[in-house]
């Protein structure tokens, strides 16, 4: 399998180089030549498997120059340490049922990806015979930049350095980060918003001095952000996954179609179940659910994509975000991969601050998304509502899912049933969460997270409370212009 690149379909490169490279020279992302489809055959085959071996299997399909039994070996190193069941499936009623995807070391859903990538990528090393060391940069919104950490500390001959927005992250989430243990990583805050941290960023990658300057230290740069296809492919395999698990225990029957309803910032997420329904899943719609940065609401509603309006911040931190990178390959694929025009819009998101696509190809996306936001006061109510009818905790990003599934189901009589991605354990959230379940406020986020044990009996995990106190090794804060210097004094 090859892939090109969505602003210049001349590229042709193997999957191996696509995850080293992270993201194309000219800027594009790179994007399998092809979508593989699964036959009734593989879904046979994959019902009878573990999660680990279904990973295997589907990034097979994707990663054709690797053997299942290599892919089956950075599966099981990534997942076994989630305990017995990497991606639960809660059934909350007749029609409603969670994905837990949090249940990995850093507790939220970017360790289903984060922890394979570090695999992935010294795979790719090895088979592309790449002697150069590898400098990993990331700018979070809160969750990648800690579950990064964790997949990439102490890995040989990788370093890692993080940037997040210094005021944009929730206090249990810079805890995380800033308490990083490991001999090659580095944590820096950025006064700014996460588009600020993801722009400078994104331009320390591009600058041939920086690129240079690194590669005379023996040093190449690569990304661990979602534009990375080495972290949109293994998103793919839980859709796949919690389909095979529904239809294992007669929730549904064969072929029966479901939604997903996905808590949507940067839309990596959501964008790996657009690859599963292409792959051929039996899925109905994606309901694309945003908190009151709703630029892709706007965006499916009104085929208009405009960054030209307020920037909130909210308890979902990690859906803070105006400029949802991953959108880039689903206009590739509306636009029937026109790369020149793909090319034009993003250029035109950046000099103007907005693009538009055409009615046919809202017409398009209107097949496959169904679109919504939910305010701050409607997170809390519907976290306060369901808690109070199912007993079942939900993190505010999970929240503002919920919020946006009743939406639906009230636009739609008829849905089909559906499942909402859980992408956080509430206890990285622990003083908006007990605010909204009970209206109790507490300024201390570990009291809060003992209280909201108290209140929920959901397990407490450990890994929150010892941040109380284990030591705080990266507490500086630099600015915009900042990133370079910081970037190439890291590399020495
Ligand atoms: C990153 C994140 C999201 C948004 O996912 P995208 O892939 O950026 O759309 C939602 N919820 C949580 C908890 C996250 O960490």
């Amino acid at each position: 399998m090859l892939y090109t690149s969505t602003r210049d379909k001349t590229k042709k490169i193997s999957g191996a180089s696509a995850i080293v490279s992270g993201i194309s020279d000219e800027g594009g992302l790179f994007v399998p030549q092809s979508i593989p489809k699964l036959s009734g055959g593989d879904i046979k085959k994959l019902l009878e498997m573990d999660y680990c071996e279904r990973a295997a299997y589907i990034m097979n399909l994707y990663l054709t120059e690797f053997s299942f039994e290599q892919l089956l070996a950075c599966a099981k190193k990534a997942y076994l340490q989630f305990g017995e069941d990497a991606a639960p499936i809660v059934k909350i009623d007749k029609k409603l049922f969670m994905l837990e995807l949090w249940h990995g070391p850093t507790l939220a859903f970017k360790d289903m990806a984060l922890t394979v990538l570090p695999h992935l990528l010294s795979l790719s090393k090895q088979h592309l015979n790449i002697k150069d060391k590898t400098l990993i940069l990331v700018a979070t919104s809160g969750d990648t930049g800690k579950a990064a950490l964790e997949g990439f500390k102490d890995v040989d001959d990788t370093k890692i350095c993080v940037f997040y927005p210094s005021d944009g992250v929730s206090n249990m989430q810079k805890l995380q980060m800033i308490t990083q243990e490991g001999k090659n990583v580095n944590v820096f805050g950025i006064k700014g918003n996460f588009d600020d941290c993801q722009n400078s960023v994104k331009q320390t990658f591009n600058d041939s001095k920086v690129i240079e300057n690194l590669k005379s230290k023996g040093y190449s740069m690569s990304s661990a952000n979602s534009i990375n296809w080495g972290r949109l492919l293994p998103q793919i395999v839980y859709y796949i996954s919690a389909y095979l698990d529904m239809l294992g225990e007669e929730q549904i029957s064969e072929g029966e179609k479901i939604n997903f309803c996905v808590p949507t910032g940067n839309f990596g997420n959501i964008l790996a179940g657009y690859y599963a329904k292409q792959m051929g899943l039996p899925i109905d719609k994606l309901i694309c659910a945003s908190n009151s940065n709703n630029v892709l609401t706007d965006f499916f509603r009104k085929g208009e994509y405009n960054i030209k309006r307020p920037f909130f911040k909210t308890i979902s931190p990690s859906m803070d975000i105006l400029i949802s990178s991953n959108l880039e390959r689903l206009l590739f694929y509306l636009s029937e991969q026109d790369d020149k025009l793909t090319s034009e819009r993003i250029n035109a998101l950046y000099s103007e601050g907005r693009y538009h696509i055409t009615d046919e190809e809202r017409g398009k996306a209107k097949q496959l998304f169904y679109a919504n936001y939910s305010d701050e006061d409607d997170s809390i109510e519907t976290i306060q509502d369901f808690f109070d009818e199912y007993s079942y905790p939900l993190d505010p990003h999970t929240g503002v899912a919920v919020s946006v599934y009743n939406k639906y189901k009230k636009d739609y009589e008829k849905s089909a049933k559906t499942v909402i991605i859980s992408t956080a354990s509430p206890y990285k959230f622990p003083q908006d969460v007990l605010f909204s379940i009970t209206g109790d406020y507490c300024g201390d986020s570990f009291r809060s997270a003992k209280k909201l044990y108290k209140k929920t009996a959901l397990d407490l995990p450990e890994k929150i409370m010892e941040l109380k106190t284990k030591p705080q090794r990266f507490k500086q804060i630099i600015s915009t212009d900042e990133v370079n210097e910081t970037v190439l004094k890291f590399a020495d």
